[in-house]
């Protein structure tokens, strides 16, 4: 008979007694909590389910991949990166001319270009596994992505943290200063940038890349948050015509509305991702990831139609935030930043105890918000503004 797992049990002193790596002694896991409330918005999924036709198509597939089961999947997923080619390929030529049909003119990408892996999380990971390391360092700069520093943690790269202007503002000049002064292996550049919410123009990118390439660093974007650019903001994947050691990181995990499916990826010259191939555990994408991201992305358009839907959510937060007197940074992602709060905690304790789970990311007076459907939307904002007008 199994036991039922008793969750109360510290075992902290359990783990100490292991040999642990120094350096993950007294540390604690990424952990966005997880709790049971009616309305999440806390880690910037999409919160409208996956559309039935969708679920549909992806059950047919992995039901087709079931009974192949038996032998290991194909170790260059080369089907999965020849679609993900030509959907980077559609946004690129929309950023041109508005609509997704690419001319021959303009840059295109192959399967060549692309590697994916379980979520852009592993995609991080294998890169600072190929050109970080022991003796190596990556430098980024927060307030980002809280997962950068246990990437390097993880790998045994050095982690600096380097530093942004006033308003959270990365200048090229800044950028560049710093990349040339701590000489990094590695640079992480994320746009729109988590928590913020906030996009790089590509001068900022260009600057950072020229000073990067003067010590043969890579430079990675990570632009997990790009389908929620605003119009007239570019991906960096214009870019990446005649530079070698630029990487741009993309997930299906935000807009695809797949976070559950895990599949990450990136585009950039092929020898990277010959580097990836070195570091990779064999078969990593197992045959249902990669029969579910192909199903999900060759329904791309179904999937993703509801991403207008959230940026004029988003847009809505950012309005009603300035009418209730609170200071939100305008976004190109699927969520607000926001600051203006006397006490974070008490406000973030206020939403919860009204059934909404949203994200504190440790900065005071500031809360991150992901845009929900217009309902769940609407019962953040009511929330909020009962408690800004009870703390007046
Ligand atoms: C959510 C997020 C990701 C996505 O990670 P996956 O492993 O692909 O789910 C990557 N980068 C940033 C900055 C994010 O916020």
């Amino acid at each position: 008979m199994v036991t039922p797992e008793k969750k109360s049990v510290d075992r902290s002193a359990l783990l100490q007694s292991l040999p642990l790596r120094e350096e993950l002694r007294g540390q604690t896991p990424y952990g966005a909590p997880q709790l049971d409330v009616p309305i999440m918005l806390n880690v910037n999924e999409t919160t409208y389910p996956v559309p039935d036709s969708v679920v549909d198509a992806v059950t047919a597939a992995v039901r087709e991949a079931a009974s192949g089961l038996n032998r290991y999947p194909d170790r260059e997923f080369t089907d999965l990166r020849e679609e993900l080619a030509q959907y980077l390929n559609e946004d690129i030529a929309r950023d041109l001319h508005g609509d997704a049909e690419s001319s021959t003119a303009e840059p295109q990408l192959t399967a060549e270009n692309i590697w994916a892996a379980n979520g852009s999380n592993e995609i991080m990971q294998h890169i600072l596994q190929a050109f970080a390391g022991p003796g190596r360092s990556v430098l980024s700069f927060p307030p980002t992505y809280s997962m950068y520093p246990l990437y390097a943690r993880g790998t045994m790269s050095e982690y600096i943290a380097g530093a942004r202007g006033a308003d959270y503002v990365l200048e090229p000049e800044a950028v560049a200063a710093q990349i040339r002064e701590h000489r990094p292996d590695v640079v992480l550049l994320c746009s729109p940038n988590n928590p913020t919410g906030t996009a790089l123009s590509l001068d900022v990118v260009e600057a950072a890349y020229e000073a990067a390439a003067e010590g043969s660093a890579i430079l990675v974007v990570d632009e997990a948050y790009g389908e929620f650019r605003q119009a007239g903001t570019p991906s960096a994947l214009h870019l990446l015509p005649g530079r070698q050691r630029l990487i741009v990181s993309r997930t299906m995990s935000k807009a695809f509305a797949l976070a559950g499916g895990r599949l990450g990826y990136l585009a950039a010259a092929p020898e990277i991702a010959d580097a990836l191939r070195l570091v990779r555990l064999p078969y990593h994408l197992s045959a249902v990831t990669q029969a579910t991201s192909l199903a999900a992305l060759r329904h791309r358009e179904k999937l993703m139609e509801n991403v207008e839907r959230i940026k004029a959510q988003r847009d809505r937060i950012v309005q009603d935030l300035i009418s209730m007197g609170l200071e939100p940074v305008s976004s190109d992602a699927n969520f607000v930043f926001f600051g203006g709060l006397d006490d974070q905690h008490t406000a973030w304790q206020h939403l919860l105890d009204d059934g909404v789970l949203i994200r504190d990311v440790g900065i005071p007076g500031h809360l991150r918000v992901s845009a929900g459907t217009q309902e769940e939307t609407s019962a953040f904002l009511d929330s909020l503004r009962r408690y800004v007008a009870e703390a007046r």
